[in-house]
């Protein structure tokens, strides 16, 4: 199977059958996260214990992209600190930006390297770092969380 071809199988695959979509009981931060220009509107749940995301769910619609995306991000952030979430989102936003291509930063993102096409679809990278930027943006200022 040709790599472009299995990206966006991945993508697919998260944009169908979610995960993380889902309701998160007592959460500790929350977040709601839009995206104007594409229509993408999600509320992003986390639960931290010892300072460790121990669970994280969102709630919302929004374009395949998003959608996968954001699926993609909490598969990656469950067990992670703050501190390391905060590096990851950084790693993301740069590869779709174009200026993390190096295949170590890509392993640590997983699946989520799936979105790094993205950087050649300007129009999209707001809908592909939709679920990143709620998630770094809560965790440095939890007295945005709506929880
Ligand atoms: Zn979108």
């Amino acid at each position: 199977m040709e790599l472009k071809q299995l990206y966006r199988e991945i993508v697919n695959e998260h944009n169908l059958h979610p995960v993380h979509k889902k309701t998160i009981e007592n959460p500790d931060l929350v977040l709601r996260g839009v995206n104007p220009s594409c229509g993408d509107d999600i509320t992003l749940s986390l639960k931290l214990k010892d300072g460790v995301i121990e669970d994280g769910g969102y709630e919302g619609s929004g374009c395949a992209i998003s959608q996968a995306s954001v699926d993609m991000m909490i598969d990656q952030i469950i067990g992670k600190n703050k501190e390391e979430a905060i590096k990851l989102a950084g790693t993301f936003m740069g590869m779709i930006k174009g200026e993390v291509t190096d295949e170590e930063s890509l392993e640590a993102l997983d699946e989520a390297a799936a979105l790094q096409d993205v950087a050649h679809m300007p129009a999209r990278v707001k809908c592909a770092v939709l679920g990143w930027r709620t998630m770094q943006e809560v965790l440095e200022n939890p007295e945005k969380s709506e929880a």
